[in-house]
């Protein structure tokens, strides 16, 4: 497969698992944690899936499309060891949806920062809560959901408390 071939499986992965996503954790309360803001294509999607107010995004910085920019008072802008941790005192265990893309172009080190970050993240979660991630992450308390029709195996992975 070229890199072009992976590079439009995982965005049409994303879409998918967002879209599956969004619309199961529509009837729930509780925020929206977008790790990884970028150029802002995903956080742009979920916000014309979910009320954008209710998105807050996790991010070291800033430097998104201005049309995918968030308001400052949903930024939690720093590294996310540190603005996980915060978050958990701030809103608990009650993120109905997280979507984690905080990777780079090396598997290997996505792999690595993946096992680091999951036990990190599984805490946020609320009980029947949906995390969406780009790479395969390592929890023992979150079942591994089968993927939506559209999305590629491998690409995107779907978890639930
Ligand atoms: N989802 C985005 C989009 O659709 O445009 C792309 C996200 S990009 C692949 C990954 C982003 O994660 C980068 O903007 C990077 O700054 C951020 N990031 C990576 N590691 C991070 C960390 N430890 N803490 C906070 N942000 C991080």
């Amino acid at each position: 497969m070229s890199r072009l071939d992976l590079f439009i499986d995982r965005m049409v992965s994303q879409r998918a698992c967002l879209d599956h996503a969004a619309a199961l954790v529509g009837e729930m309360s509780g925020p929206v944690f977008e790790l990884g803001l970028g150029n802002g294509r995903t956080y742009h999607h979920l916000c014309s899936l979910l009320p954008p107010r209710d998105i807050y995004v996790f991010e070291r910085a800033v430097a998104s499309h201005p049309d995918s920019t968030p308001p400052d008072d949903r930024v939690l802008l720093g590294d996310v060891f540190d603005t996980l941790p915060e978050a958990l005192v701030r809103f608990g265990p009650t993120a109905r949806l997280i979507h984690a893309d905080l990777g780079g172009h090396n598997a290997e080190k996505n792999d690595l920062f993946a096992r680091r970050i999951s036990p990190v993240l599984s805490p946020l979660l609320a009980p029947g809560g949906l995390m969406v991630s780009s790479d395969r992450m390592y929890f023992d308390d979150l079942e591994e959901m089968p993927l939506p029709a559209g999305a590629v195996p491998g690409r995107c992975f779907i978890y639930r408390r």
